[in-house]
Formats: C-alpha cells, structure tokens, sequence
C-alpha cells in the first residue's frame, strides 16, 4: 500500500492546565524517545537527569514547535512528532491555531486536582477539531491525589466516557507502580529514578480494584465496538487483541478516552504513556483528510499522500540567533523540497524554500524532504506567517484556512 510509512507516525500534542505538569511530562518524554533512537550520547542514570537540566537551560527542549522523536513498540520504529501547545489561559487563540495540526493529543490533568477550568477549555476546544485524546493523571505521587477522582471529573465536568486502562498502585506517597488493565500486568518501579520496571502479576491486594476498574474499561469499550458489546453481554472476556482494537477505533472516533496515570515528575508511567500513545493515538491516515477553499469557494481534500499536490500549514513562527527565521510547518499532503519555490496563497505571494530541518530532542537535522504526515521547519521563507497556507508552485489556489471541523469517523 502507498504511504505505508504514515502508519508508523504519531503527530501529538500536549495539552494541559497550566501547573499539571506538560513541561515536566514533555521533558520525560524527549528522554525516552531521545534516548531510544540514540540522539547524541547515550545517557544513563544520573546523567539523563544532567542532560535534561542542561536542556532545560539551553531551551532547545521546550521552544521547539515541533520536535521529532522515536519510539519503538513491539519491536518497530514509531516516529512521533510532539508539537507544543501553549498552556496558559490567555493563549487559546494560539492552542486553537495549534490544534489544526494535531492527529491526536495527551491530555495531562494534576491527579490533586482533578479536572480544573483551564484544562475545560483546551478539552473543548480538542472537541471542536476533532482532535482525540488519551488523559495522563499526573502527580500520582502528591498529596491528595486520586485516580479515580480524575476518572469521576472526566465523566461529570467534561462528560466524556473515560476508558480506565492502567490503575495505580498506591497513590500519594505510597504510589509505586501501574497495572495496565488492558493486558493485566503489573509494572513496580524499582530505582528512584523510576527508570526501571520490572513486570509481575497483578498483586493479591488489587483484585477487586482491578476487577472495577476492568468492568468499567470493557464496558466504554463494548459502547464503540459489537464484538466486545456480544461478549459483554454473554459475560465473556474480551481478548487484549480485540480489546485493544475497538479501544483505538473508540479512541480515534472521540467516543471514548483511554485514562493512564503516573506521575512525571518521579518518571513514573511515562513509557507505558508513549506505548498508550501508539496504541490508541491516530496515524496521519486514520484522521480525515485536510479540506482547503478552492478559488471558486469550492472545497478540496488533501488526503495524506506525499505523491499528491503539496499542501502545508504554518503554524509557527521562530526566530533563532544562528539561523534566522524559521517556519514550523506541518506537511499535510505531496512533498516540500528545500531549494525548490512554493506559493503562499494565503498572502498572494511565491516564496523560495531554503534548507529543511527536523528538530530533535538535542539536535537539528537538515533534510532534503518533508513529507506528507511529517512536521519541520523551513529556513528561507520570508513572508510566511503563523495559519498561511503553502502550495505547490504551479498548482491551483487553495486555502486551508477555512477548514471545517471534521466529524468524528467510525470505521
Ligand atoms: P506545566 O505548567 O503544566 O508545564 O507544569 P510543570 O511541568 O512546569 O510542573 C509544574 C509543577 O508541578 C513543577 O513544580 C513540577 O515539579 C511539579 N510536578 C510536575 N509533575 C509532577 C508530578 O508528577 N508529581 C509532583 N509531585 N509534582 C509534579
């Protein structure tokens, strides 16, 4: 099948209330999926704590619209592109701008807390494009935190249907490891610094817990999908492979919105996180296809497709003391070449693509391509601006501007 690839690629963004810990769940994140691939040096232990300060400082990690990072489930490589969200309140235009390039996005809400306003309006604005979601309950670790407070406030304030795929093990101080519901496995962490996992058995203490919570998650998964509806009602188990299954397809449809937990500040939860992320969150294929306004008001479909005609969206503007300006753009369908001319059609005028970069973790990798499905930056356009649409040369005028919010899609 033509762009297999695009099966391999996860485009998220993160979204959270200001203070639930995004930055801190980002970084965590940037290390594993740094560390996988082998960006750079090989970090361990205390060290890996170093290089994110180090980071941290430098602000590579964070300032980056759009990073590109890998991570390798079941023995394959996944490419995921985090794209940053602004968080604060007085930024919605920004998230709202944000949201058009996402495929699917983790929301992270302080366990403490529960669901609080600010986290309300990113949630609903997600639901205006179309974005779906998996919830991280962060701050497993913290005073006062609950699990199932942030289960209870996903149903009541936002009134969602969260699918309960992981149960902690003990909360506040006592918080030591996840059990994911899915697969029903065990997973203690075993060093501080909550690098290290060893998987066990669901221990004795938290069968009726985990037999709930199971009950809970199957049936969210029985509301999107027949196969587990029939066995739900015979009182059969579902296989995880079917499990798993319809769990996506409801996840990908915004019907349902699979709940993890963990607390990123003491590292833990953050790889069963990513693994959530490929599991449950949509490839560039599975989203429906971007529309644009033709000259005549007409509508045009760009599905992802790096054979098709380019269609590309800023969506940030940066400005780098060695580089100069650099365009964030998402790549939405055909192929965007450095050296090669582009129109910008929303602002009427034919610009040059200089060099392309994709930004990594801790370092920038020039390329000679992006492709449909991808994120990068392009150094070299002068009058592009955050929302413009860029086209091919020769090719017909289109705007991507005025898409539409897509409808949820089953298949
Ligand atoms: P952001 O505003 O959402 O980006 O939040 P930050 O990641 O900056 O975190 C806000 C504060 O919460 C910081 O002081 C973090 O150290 C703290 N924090 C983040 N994650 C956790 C966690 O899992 N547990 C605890 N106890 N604190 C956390």
């Amino acid at each position: 099948m033509a762009n297999e690839y695009l099966n391999d690629f996860r485009n998220i963004g993160i979204a959270a209330h200001i203070d639930a810990g995004k930055t801190t769940t980002t970084e965590r994140i940037l290390y594993y999926t740094g560390r996988t691939h082998n960006i750079g040096e090989v970090h361990d232990g205390a060290a890996t704590m170093d290089w994110m300060a180090q980071e941290r400082e430098r602000g590579i990690t964070i300032t980056a619209a759009a990073t590109t990072a890998h991570w390798e489930r079941f023995g394959k490589d996944y490419t995921v592109n985090i794209i940053d969200t602004p968080g604060h309140v007085d930024f919605t235009i920004e998230v709202e701008r944000s949201m058009r390039v996402l495929d699917g996005a983790v929301a992270v809400f302080d366990s403490s807390q529960g669901v609080e306003p600010q986290s309300e309006t990113v949630w609903r604005q997600a639901d205006r494009y179309g974005v779906p979601r998996i919830a991280f309950a962060n701050k497993m670790d913290k005073t006062g935190a609950s699990f199932e407070l942030v289960l209870g406030d996903i149903k009541e304030r936002l009134g969602a249907i969260p699918a309960p795929i992981q149960y902690p093990m003990g909360e506040e101080n006592d918080f030591k490891g996840i059990i994911d519901l899915v697969r029903q496995r065990a997973y203690t962490y075993t060093n501080d610094l909550g690098t290290d996992i060893k998987e066990h058995d669901i221990p004795e203490q938290f069968a009726d817990k985990v037999e709930e919570m199971r009950a809970q998650l199957i049936e969210a998964a029985a509301e999107v999908d027949e196969a587990v509806m029939e066995k739900y009602l015979e009182g059969e188990e579902p296989t995880v492979e079917e499990l798993v299954a319809a769990l996506r397809k409801g996840t990908i449809a915004q019907k349902i919105f699979p709940v993890l937990c963990g607390s990123a500040l003491k590292n833990k939860g953050v790889q069963l996180l990513l693994d959530a992320v490929i599991d449950y969150l949509p490839s560039p294929l599975e989203v429906p296809a971007i529309k644009g306004t033709t000259d005549e008001g007409g509508s045009k479909e760009f599905p992802a497709d790096d054979k098709g005609e380019l269609a590309a969206l800023a969506f940030k503007i940066m400005s780098d003391p060695y580089v100069g300006r650099l365009t964030f753009v998402r790549i939405y369908s055909g192929t965007m070449k450095s050296g090669s001319y582009v129109q910008n059609t929303t602002k009427g005028k034919r610009e040059r693509v200089g060099r392309l970069l994709k930004m990594h973790a801790n370092q920038r990798e020039e390329v000679q391509e992006l492709k449909a499905g991808e994120l990068g930056a392009v150094i070299g356009l002068k009058d592009a601006g955050t929302g413009n649409t860029l086209i091919g040369e020769d090719d017909d005028f289109v705007a991507l501007e005025s898409i539409e919010v897509p409808d949820p899609v089953i298949t």
